[in-house]
């Protein structure tokens, strides 16, 4: 009796020890069940970063619109320079909280969408590309969405374990507001239940009725974690974070970009450039105009602005980030030594925004939607921000000019 006893005693012991080691494994995404309404799919096919952070807002808001559930794509992070080459594909939940997401609207990860609902309620003959009637124009036949051709788009899909064995076309409508009854129209979730899209159903920069939805993009504890431990380590309070985007690729753009700040007395190229609303103004009738230190702030104006930041600041340290040259002895030198200037080595896109976003003090580069982030972020926590050219956002530096 008493062994029998013993021996259901273990039995129960045995199970809740399992059931408590199994407990970490189970997942929010194990319960997962398919949503009636639909699905959202697409490829960050466009730009790096900045420009896919973008286009992700605006394709969580084109999802609610819709009401389907957004199916959240890894980030694409590029190898241009490293071996082996290929793009890495990296969990949105690597750098940022899924469940945080969640307070604006029903998502769930492409990953968790593909291993847990994919194989019952999206099986591989019913796997449907939807695009342009213009996008499919570029395909041999003319009616096949170019899903998989070229870099990124093949080796994105190919990561998720996707190929399309049919082709929806459409033509005269938009991913904005105006169209929404159009679209659920023409793609009930009943007959279209997911839409898989070759890139973002969303614009280039971001919308100005979607720069707030930053606030669900909540850094990931890992990144707070490490983030944190940089900050302490490195710096000391107030610090002035600066983005430096004056690389070789963005002096390339520059002289598109100054072509275009150069043309503005002229009326025929506007003050709209890349992602210089955040800064200009979304209006087109009322934006200021960008100016060519916004575009590509020489040393001059780097020197200026950084000088009048820490004073105004009493910084004690300087945080830069860049996409090159870090310019940082200038920097020490214009600071008289008594501020301490460092970047991190090696440096990482993603903890350059981290810790850029929580100085005291950030200045950014008007056109780059990866000081855009930054500024959003900022925005959303009260922080204060300005822009090279450009002190006040919103107000020009001079103007006298005007
Ligand atoms: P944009 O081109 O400035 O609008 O921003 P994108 O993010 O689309 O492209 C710029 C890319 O260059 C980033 O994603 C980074 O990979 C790299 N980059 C630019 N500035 C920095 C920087 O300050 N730090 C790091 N680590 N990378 C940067
Ligand atoms: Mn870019």
């Amino acid at each position: 009796m008493a062994v029998k006893q013993q021996a259901r005693h273990t039995l129960t012991l045995t199970s809740l020890l399992l059931s408590l080691l199994l407990q970490p494994c189970r997942t929010f995404a194990e319960e997962l069940t398919w949503d009636q309404n639909g699905y959202v799919l697409y490829c960050p096919c466009m730009g790096r970063f900045g420009n896919q952070a973008d286009h992700f807002l605006g394709s969580l808001a084109f999802a609610k619109m819709l009401n389907r559930t957004l199916a959240v794509p890894p980030w694409i992070v590029y190898r241009h320079h490293t071996p082996p080459y290929t793009n890495v594909h990296v969990p949105y939940s690597e750098f940022f909280q899924l469940e945080a997401l969640s307070a604006y609207h029903r998502v769930v990860s492409l990953e968790d969408f593909m291993e847990k609902l994919a194989p019952k309620h999206w099986p591989p003959i019913q796997r449907k590309a939807y695009c342009f009637e213009t996008a499919a124009q570029r395909s041999a036949d003319k009616k096949s969405c170019p899903m998989k051709d070229g870099n990124p788009f093949g080796p994105f899909w190919d990561h998720v374990g996707v190929d399309f064995d049919a082709s929806v076309l459409f033509a005269g409508i938009s991913f904005s507001a105006h169209h929404q009854p159009h679209w659920m129209k023409k793609f009930p979730p009943s007959k279209h239940p997911v839409l898989a899209l070759p890139g973002a159903p969303a614009q280039f920069p971001v919308m100005e009725e979607h720069v707030g939805l930053q606030r669900y993009v909540v850094w990931s504890d890992q990144m707070v974690e490490e983030g944190e431990k940089h900050i302490a380590a490195l710096l000391t309070r107030p610090y002035v974070g600066i983005h430096l985007r004056i690389g070789v690729d963005w002096v390339r753009n520059a002289s598109r970009l100054q072509n275009a700040c150069k043309m503005l007395t002229s009326g025929e190229a506007g003050p709209h450039f890349m992602a210089s609303p955040q800064c200009v103004g979304y209006n087109r009738q009322t934006a200021l105009p960008l100016t060519a230190p916004m575009c590509l702030p020489d040393l001059g104006e780097i020197r200026r602005a950084v000088k009048l930041w820490a004073k105004r600041t009493a910084a004690r340290s300087v945080y830069i980030a860049t996409d090159s040259k870090s310019h940082s002895r200038e920097i020490e030198k214009l600071l008289k030594g008594k501020v301490k200037v460092v970047s991190l080595d090696p440096d990482s896109a993603q903890m350059d925004l981290y810790i850029l976003g929580r100085a005291d003090h950030f200045i950014g580069n008007c056109v780059s939607s990866f000081s855009a982030f930054v500024k959003r972020e900022r925005d959303v926590r009260g922080l204060p921000s300005s822009f090279f050219g450009m002190d006040k956002p919103g107000i020009s530096n001079h103007r006298e000019e005007l």
